[in-house]
């Protein structure tokens, strides 16, 4: 059936551009500089790629006598890239690079779809959508940030909400030009990557404490969940993070209490306090991992004996009784300088966090206290299309894939149909 109505569909989709190129053709285009009536230039026919096949319109160019702008209205209306793909179809290849690498992604437009298009293609579809959904978010931040701004009504504001907030690593490229391939000589190798050659992509992830459900015993998983994600910059993910909450309606300043659940990092707890009403946690799996390290340092790896006082401290943790451990801990003698660095870094850790560690009543007012949901969503976002085999990223790439896959994970991606290709050298 599809080889029998792809012809009738290009054909059909033919009459539509026919149509628009004759509207367009009767309005007279205004620079977008100086504002003046431009003046028509030339004509040329152009071909595009559309997900049904090869479509044609004659493509007025237009000029502006003064600031020597040029335009084409047509193309500028049907979103068609200079690379000769209509909008439609680069939003499609772009969906199959959010999910798969370029290659693959090519790949799958020929399964898939029936479209030939080389990697190259997809990259350059994904870069100039991408690009448009990373200015749109980076809008939205600085709209909801500026404290002129309206934004959305907050009636139904939540009285709790959760957010919390993890780094992880993403290789990124050490080369500051592209390889150029000279003659038929293979490229040269990519240099190999260095320690500074790596950032840190920082996901939030923000939800309702009501709405984590448990689907089976001891499985939990949430019926909505909205994930933030930037490269790099602290401020930026806590200004991102503000935004979303405020463009949700789920922070009222006055009422909603937010729950900040962070590893020991100072950066989280030092930008957290732009929400006035918080409650900070320490992940309750981190405070563990501290405790075990010291265990196994001081009674050996896998012994019964660090099982055991482990297993002590995480139930007297859990109990809230936080300031009982510490003071345990200040009994202990350590034989040897190492274990008592060690054990010094472990209270200095609990003390620090002393006041984000009442577990019992985080438990009883159902906030949860660990970081959970942002390892899984670190996964989803990042892990899943960002770090596999030999992966190497360009900042504004990574920032743009980015941007896209959010949009895929927050069941948003119909946004990006309202956005306009930008063009990206
Ligand atoms: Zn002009």
């Amino acid at each position: 059936m599809e080889i029998e109505f792809r012809p009738r569909m290009l054909e059909a989709l033919q009459a539509k551009v026919n149509v628009l190129a004759d509207v367009v053709r009767t309005q007279i285009p205004v620079c977008a500089q100086c504002g003046q009536p431009m003046k028509r230039h030339d004509s040329e026919t152009i071909h595009w790629l559309a997900r049904f096949g090869r479509l044609n319109a004659a493509v007025e160019r237009y000029r502006c006598r003064g600031c020597k702008q040029k335009c084409r209205p047509l193309l500028d209306l049907l979103g068609v890239e200079p690379g000769r793909i209509s909008g439609s179809l680069a939003r499609l290849l772009t969906l199959l690079a959010v999910v798969a690498p370029y290659t693959l992604a090519a790949r799958l437009a020929w399964l898939l779809l029936g479209v030939k298009i080389s990697p190259m293609g997809v990259w350059n579809a994904t870069q100039r959508l991408g690009e448009a959904a990373v200015r749109h978010s980076a809008a939205l931040s600085q709209y909801h940030w500026d404290s002129r701004s309206t934004g959305v009504p907050t009636q139904d504001a939540p009285p709790v909400v959760v957010l919390s907030v993890d780094g992880c690593m993403l290789g990124m490229q050490v080369r500051k030009q592209r390889r150029r391939r000279q003659g038929g000589e293979p490229l040269p190798p990519l240099p190999p990557v260095e320690a500074g050659q790596f950032q840190e992509v920082k996901t939030g992830v923000l939800l309702l404490p009501g709405e984590r459900v448990e689907t089976s015993p001891g499985r939990r998983s949430l019926v909505r969940r909205f994930l933030v994600s930037c490269l790099g910059n602290a401020d930026d993910i806590f200004r991102h993070l503000y935004a979303q909450l405020r463009e949700l309606g789920w922070l009222d300043t006055a009422r909603t209490l937010v729950v900040v659940v962070g590893d020991g990092a100072e950066w989280i707890w030092n930008r957290a306090t732009i929400f006035v009403n918080r409650c900070e946690i320490l992940d309750f799996w981190h405070a563990l991992e501290h405790a075990w390290e010291f265990a196994q340092a001081c009674y050996g790896e896998g012994s019964q004996q660090a099982d055991r006082w482990v297993h002590r401290i995480a139930e007297d943790l859990r109990a809230g009784k936080v300031e009982e451990v510490i003071a345990r801990l200040k009994r202990i003698r350590p034989k040897t300088p190492e274990l008592r660095e060690k054990l010094e870094g472990l209270i200095r850790y609990y003390s620090t966090n002393s006041t984000r560690m009442h577990y019992d009543e985080y438990l009883r007012l159902g906030y949860g206290i660990g970081s959970g949901a942002v390892e899984s969503a670190h996964k989803q976002v990042v892990h899943a299309r960002f770090r596999q085999a030999g992966m190497r990223w360009s900042e504004s790439g990574a920032r743009r894939l980015l941007a896209l896959r959010l949009l895929l994970l927050n069941d948003n991606w119909a946004l990006l149909d309202r956005l306009a290709m930008v063009s990206v050298a």
